[in-house]
């Protein structure tokens, strides 16, 4: 039976640590570290992720703020506003809220935040840093994902590690830092021939697909690390992940619940990154 990995008590006892060193931060330099999350439109989530990322500041004594956008706004507007924040140096981290109505790119709304900013690492100046493994932020996810193996004792060096999912946000950037803490990594998409064979390997397999419950115990190997990043509803409208936990948690020697697993740790790396930003631009 698999040893239950509680990412949210991983998450408070990362957030204590946070809360401190942010009051250790505002004694120095007498501001607290601050965010400014962007959110364009009215997309339901997205208020909720932003509501959840505010409390999460509050909590630990970050400054945050949010600048709520009409849905028509025009990318020169936010990109005008983006320019504004890079340059304002009581600002240290700018976010803005995925997805962006459909009239504006993205990437070029992205790439305009100062790297020095880019909280949620999506940016090509640090998505190019963890590739080279020089970097200062690291995207939220993936992040979260190495401090529940770390703190949970799961050493990966020399390990096979199976990531399925090459999204840029979460599958290639977890292949990255997995092979940074010398894994040996193989990257698996809706492509892959004979998928199984390879997750069958794994002695650390990562899921981040968007298919409720689509790995099965069959799929697994006896005494594996399953990490699920996936969020998903099932048929009765339940949260669930991309594994099948009740069929995976007999063989597995480790495996993260949905929700409770690597969802909190999402926020807590991105605290992390806003405290760090904080601290290199002082
Ligand atoms: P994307 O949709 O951007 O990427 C999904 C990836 O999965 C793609 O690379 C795709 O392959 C691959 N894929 C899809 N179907 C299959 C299949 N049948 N077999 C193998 N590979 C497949 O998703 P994200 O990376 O953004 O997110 C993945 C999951 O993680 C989602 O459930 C999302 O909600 C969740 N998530 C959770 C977070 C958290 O905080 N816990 C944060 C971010 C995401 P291809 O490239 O070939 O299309």
């Amino acid at each position: 039976m698999a040893k239950k990995i509680d990412g949210k008590a991983i998450s408070a006892a990362i957030r204590g640590e946070i809360c401190e060193e942010v009051k250790d931060f505002e004694r120095e330099h007498g501001f607290a570290p601050s965010l400014t999350v962007i959110i364009v439109g009215e997309d339901p989530a997205s208020q909720v992720y932003v509501k959840n990322k505010q409390k999460a500041c509050e909590q630990t004594g970050i400054r945050s703020d949010v600048i709520r956008l009409p849905e028509e706004t025009e990318q020169s507007e936010l990109s005008e506003l983006i320019e504004k924040l890079n340059n304002d140096a009581s600002v240290n981290g700018i976010l803005v809220q995925l997805p962006l109505p459909k009239h504006i790119d993205e990437k070029e709304v992205i790439c305009a935040i100062s790297p020095k900013k880019d909280v949620d690492a999506f940016g090509y100046e640090n998505a190019g840093r963890i590739l080279t493994g020089d970097f200062d932020f690291l995207p939220c996810t993936p992040a979260g994902v190495m401090e529940l193996l770390h703190r949970s004792g799961i050493n990966v060096c020399g390990k096979d590690c199976v990531v399925l999912g090459r999204s840029n946000i979460v599958g290639k950037p977890m292949a990255a830092l997995l092979m940074h803490d010398n894994g040996t990594v193989t990257v698996c998409h809706s492509k892959t021939a004979d998928l199984p064979s390879h997750t069958r390997r794994a002695d650390i397999l990562v899921a981040a697909i968007g298919k409720p419950k689509f790995v099965t115990a069959d799929m697994i190997k006896d005494g594996a690390v399953i990490i699920d990043v996936g969020i998903n509803r099932n048929s009765e409208g339940k949260l669930c992940g991309d594994v099948d936990f009740d069929g995976c948690f007999e063989k597995a020697s480790a495996i993260t619940p949905v929700p409770g697993g690597v969802g909190p740790m999402t926020i807590t790396m991105l605290l992390k990154n806003t405290l760090t930003a904080a601290k290199k631009q002082n």
